[in-house]
C-alpha cells in the first residue's frame, strides 16, 4: 500500500509548501498569517520513486480564536494515528519554541515513525536551529528547503528508512 504520511509542526514552519513540493502542485494555501481554513489537506504526492499519500495539518477555523492551540492539537493528533510515519518539521531560522517541543511531545507519544525536518535551512541562517533541534529528541535533524527544494534526496532516504 502507498504509506500514509502526516506533515506535523507548528503554524508558519513550512509544512503546506512541503506538501505542495512533494505533490507536485499548489493545493495546500501557503501563507505567512494564521487562520486560513479552505486549503486541500490530502494528497497523493511523489519523492524520486516513492509515492505516498500525504496529509498537511494545523489549519485552523478563524471561529475557533481562544481554541486554536487545542484544535490544532486535536487535527495533528487524528493525523498523526492515521499516518505510517510523520514528518515533524521545525523553523530552522526561528529556532526551537516551546511550541515545536509540544508537538514533538505529541509525535513522540504517538510511537510513530518520525523524520525531524530542519526546513527554510537554505544559506546559512538555519544553522543555529538546525543543531538545536537535536535536542527535541526525534534523532538527526534533515536539514531542508521546502521553498528551494533542498534536501529532498535525504528526505527520501529518511523515509524510506523509518517506514
Ligand atoms: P505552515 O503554516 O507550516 O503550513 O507554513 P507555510 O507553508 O504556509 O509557510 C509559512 C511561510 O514560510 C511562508 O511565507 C513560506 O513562503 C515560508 N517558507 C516555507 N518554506 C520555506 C523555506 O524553505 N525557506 C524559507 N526561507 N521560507 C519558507
Ligand atoms: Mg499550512
Amino acid at each position: 500500500a502507498i504509506p500514509k504520511i502526516a506533515v506535523i509542526g507548528r503554524p508558519n514552519v513550512g509544512k503546506s509548501t512541503l506538501f505542495n513540493r512533494l505533490a507536485g502542485k499548489p493545493l495546500a494555501i501557503v501563507d505567512d498569517r494564521p487562520g486560513v481554513t479552505r486549503d486541500r489537506r490530502e494528497a497523493r504526492g511523489r519523492l524520486g520513486d516513492l509515492e505516498m499519500l500525504l496529509v498537511d495539518t494545523a489549519g485552523w477555523d478563524t471561529e475557533a480564536v481562544g481554541q486554536m492551540e487545542n484544535e490544532m492539537r486535536d487535527q495533528s493528533e487524528s493525523a498523526i494515528q492515521r499516518a505510517d510515519i510523520c514528518l515533524f518539521v521545525i523553523d530552522a531560522r526561528e529556532g526551537v519554541t516551546a511550541l515545536d517541543r509540544d508537538f514533538a511531545d505529541l509525535v513522540r507519544r504517538s510511537g510513530k515513525p518520525v523524520v525531524l525536518l530542519a526546513n527554510k535551512a537554505e544559506g546559512k541562517a538555519g544553522d543555529l536551529g538546525i543543531a538545536e533541534s537535536y535536542g527535541l529528541g526525534l534523532g538527526e535533524p534533515i536539514p531542508i528547503s521546502a521553498s528551494h527544494g533542498e534536501g529532498m534526496a535525504d528526505l527520501q532516504v529518511a523515509i524510506i528508512q523509518g517506514l
